[in-house]
């Protein structure tokens, strides 16, 4: 018979590096369209699931000599390759013992209702931001429109596995910034985890703030929610803006033209891009050209600083100044940068 401690056991032997278990009922309050029990209704746990990103897969960001790592073997490959396969997998030890059991992504990419394709109005300036726009409608009046999506942060949260830090990323003690998380939902009921109450890890430095390329944190205004009793607050972030910063990209500016992003005239590289246009896509991830410079691995390098993580290292991530990429010669023309 499955018990929290068994399941846990499995899933590290399997390849986890965290797991925690929250009971369904910890999403009490949540948005209808984000609630997970309306996933489930029969769901008595969720198990969270994470997935380390090592430290070594930003280096080449660090550096500035290597980008494609991060993005396929931090990212993509652990999103569309490790995670399925392990979920998939991990979720049948309960279906074995008769308790349903649900894998899920944690993408909204994987919302196959989202509308990701609308052609932009070309006459309005347009975000990069994908629409996220749900074209669905109910199936019961009572019920939320398909995808119901999981705020997997707030999942981790519940799960007891660390806190959601001013950056709005979410940090644990074992190895900060650094993993990526899964849930299984099932029908089992399994001992859940406290809510972490550990040494505090986001120190309100405002590292991320000040390093992200795009300005995209607010260093002033937050979002405040209640989880499970908890009050938690995050720095409000700008989607539009870390989406094109997180490419390497720049709107242009006066008049100028700018071909980085396929398919569009607005946008130069920025100043944290080495690239002229935006590298392909790698396991569906090229997208990952800041490397979190902000989030991640300025939050890194204060935690580490500071001694709070277990996952120690034996020389500091940082060895010298960050780099910048002087583009002010950039000319649309040239052949390495035209479409
Ligand atoms: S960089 Fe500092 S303020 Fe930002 S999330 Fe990390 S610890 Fe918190
Ligand atoms: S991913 Fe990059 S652009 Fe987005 S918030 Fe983090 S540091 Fe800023």
């Amino acid at each position: 018979m499955l018990d929290s401690a068994k399941v846990k056991q499995i899933a590290r032997d399997m390849g986890a590096d965290l797991v925690g278990i929250t009971p369904m009922s910890r999403f009490e309050g949540a948005p209808k369209q984000m609630d997970p029990r309306y996933i489930m209704p029969k769901a008595k746990s969720m198990i969270v699931v994470g997935f380390r990103i090592n430290r070594g897969a930003l280096r080449g960001h660090e550096e500035g000599t290597h980008f494609s790592c991060y993005a396929s073997m931090a990212y993509g490959a652990i999103n569309t390759v490790f995670m399925p396969n392990f979920v998939i997998r991990f979720s049948r030890i309960f279906e074995d013992e008769g308790y349903e059991a649900m894998p899920f992504g944690y993408e909204s990419t994987w919302g196959n209702s989202v509308d990701n394709y609308t052609k932009p109005d070309s006459s309005k300036p347009q975000p990069l931001l994908r629409n996220n726009m749900l074209h669905s409608r109910p199936v019961a009046p009572e019920k939320p429109a398909p995808d119901v999506l999981v705020h997997v942060r707030i999942a981790a949260y519940l799960a007891g596995l660390g806190e959601i830090g001013y950056s709005k990323v979410f940090l644990t003690p074992e190895f900060g910034p650094r993993q990526r998380f899964f849930m299984v939902m099932t029908e089992m009921e399994l001992e859940p985890d406290p809510i972490y109450s550990g040494p505090q890890l986001c120190n309100r430095c405002m590292a991320c703030v000040r390093e992200c390329p795009g300005n995209a944190i607010d260093p002033v205004k937050t979002v405040k929610v209640t989880l499970a009793g908890h009050e938690v607050e995050w720095g409000e972030l700008d989607p539009y803006k870390c989406l094109y910063a997180f490419r390497g990209a720049q709107p242009v500016e006066n008049g100028e033209k700018g071909y980085y992003i396929a398919g569009r005239d607005d946008f130069k590289p920025s100043p944290f891009s080495p690239f002229y246009k935006k590298p392909n896509n790698v396991f569906t991830h090229g997208e990952a050209v800041c490397g979190g410079k902000g989030c991640i691995r300025a939050c890194m390098i204060n935690l580490e600083s500071r001694g709070v993580l277990k996952n120690k290292f034996n020389s500091p991530f940082r060895a010298e100044k960050p780099w910048m990429v002087d583009w002010s010669d950039y000319d649309p023309a040239d052949p390495r940068a035209a479409r």
